[in-house]
């Protein structure tokens, strides 16, 4: 028992090893966090932020003062023009949807060029899965640059551009269920400017989902033209209960916001009914919580790395998401620990999860979760589809306190299977 937890005591003493030896880099995702806060409150005080514009608006949405704020503030945040942020949007999935029917028409070309998308958004590309809905099926045509050593194949990017008739190129900047590494800004950074330079027509989109608020820098402000993310994950800061963003050049915003309404309505509709509040203040904890969880997710590579895991990234390592991988390498072994850490979780500890089918996910998926918002991933979860080689995919931790005891509690559960076996 420690502090009247079931943790194993080994387990506490390698934490406090872990902590000392972690010292600098907890320092480093303090500065940036701060960094963000600076900004955070710069953003607030320049749209005069107040308490009436947390007042509900309903119907149509006109006048929702506090709506246009949020978006205002969302633009200065990501150094973009302008940003559609809405409860009505309901998944990052989803927003993704938004941005690419919103930009491309049938016969344009996308490419991929961070290997193969996540794996929600294949069956909404076309690429698994028989949507009759997918952008393949409206005759979008899809082609797909590998990453090379976990980098932007840039010759073959470029000479892809040479060779006409892309319309827009798609970075994913974290590495979702793939093996691979998440993409850093500075190499993003790099890629769309030899991008822009073969060709400053081409749209350059990054799903910025997991990414937001890890580095002070965000893809539009290297260049990207428009990025998109869940307001599940890092920007929820644990509050804000439901939601997405696009954020860019004004233009492809409206484009977009004209898929999510209708064409000639745009942006300019839309009651948020009473979740500006909690969106401002979503904004307001998401710096701390992105902190706390990627203190959380070194911690537990530190320790699986000790007790002998595959671990990615290594704890030393630089990151540019909130995202942890361990490779577990077999389906017994994933969902045993998705069930040890389910122990961990701050509610509905209680559960044991199990593998099962999830919408829009080709495989069978395991997670672990327990949060106030449900499914969302800035609070400590797990989860991983029940497939080679079986890794399980670890993130958030919206405080330290509880994402460390939560990792202990579940490290004191795989310790002990592994025991039994
Ligand atoms: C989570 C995620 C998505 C989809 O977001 P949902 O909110 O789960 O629909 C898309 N891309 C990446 C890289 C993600 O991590």
């Amino acid at each position: 028992m420690y502090l009247g937890l079931d943790i194993d005591q080994k387990l506490v003493e390698m934490a406090d090893e872990a902590e000392k030896e972690l010292a600098p880099v907890f320092k480093k995702y303090e500065q940036t966090s701060l960094a963000i806060m600076a900004k955070v409150i710069k953003a607030f005080g320049d749209c005069r932020l107040a308490s009436p514009d947390f007042a509900e608006v309903t119907g149509y949405g006109y006048y929702d003062g506090g709506r246009d704020k949020l978006e205002q503030v969302y633009a200065q945040l990501f150094g973009a023009e302008d940003a559609l942020v809405r409860p009505q949007i309901m998944s990052g999935t989803h927003a993704l949807a938004l941005a690419f029917f919103g930009l491309l028409r049938p016969g344009d070309t996308m490419v991929s060029i961070s290997g193969r998308p996540y794996d929600s958004l294949t069956t909404m590309i076309g690429i698994s899965g028989k949507s009759k809905n997918s952008l393949i099926a409206h005759g979008v045509n899809y082609e797909q640059i590998d990453l090379v050593d976990d980098d932007f194949d840039i010759a073959a990017i470029v000479n892809r551009i040479k060779r006409g008739g892309v319309s827009l190129m798609a970075i994913q900047r974290s590495r979702g269920y793939a093996c691979r590494k998440s993409l850093t800004i500075e190499k993003i950074e790099k890629v769309i400017k030899a991008i822009k330079a073969a060709d400053p027509n081409v749209i350059v989109l990054v799903d910025n989902c997991y990414g937001d608020f890890v580095e002070d820098r965000e893809p539009t402000h290297v260049g990207a033209d428009i990025i998109v993310g869940s307001l599940m994950k890092n920007l929820s800061g644990g509050i804000t209960r439901t939601g997405g963003y696009i954020v860019g050049k004004k233009d492809l915003v409206w484009q977009v916001s004209e898929r999510f309404s209708a064409p000639g309505i745009g942006k300019d509709l839309g009651a948020n009914l009473n979740t500006n509040r909690e969106m401002f203040m979503g904004l307001y904890y998401a710096p701390s919580a992105v902190e706390s969880s990627l203190k959380t997710m070194t911690l537990a590579s530190f320790l699986l790395q000790k007790l002998g895991y595959d671990v990615s990234p290594t704890p030393l390592e630089e990151r540019t998401d909130i995202i942890q991988t361990i490779r577990l390498g077999s389906a017994d072994a994933l969902v045993g620990f998705c069930q040890g850490m389910q122990k961990g979780m701050i509610i509905e500890n209680f559960v044991v999860p199990e593998a099962a089918p999830m919408p829009g996910y080709p495989d069978e998926e395991v997670m672990a979760s327990g949060s106030f918002i449900t499914g969302s991933t800035i609070d400590l979860s797990c989860d991983g589809p029940l497939t080679e080689p079986y890794i399980c995919y670890m993130q958030g931790g919206i405080t330290y306190s509880q994402g460390k005891l939560g990792i202990l509690v579940a490290l004191t559960n795989l310790l002990r299977s592994n025991g039994k076996k």
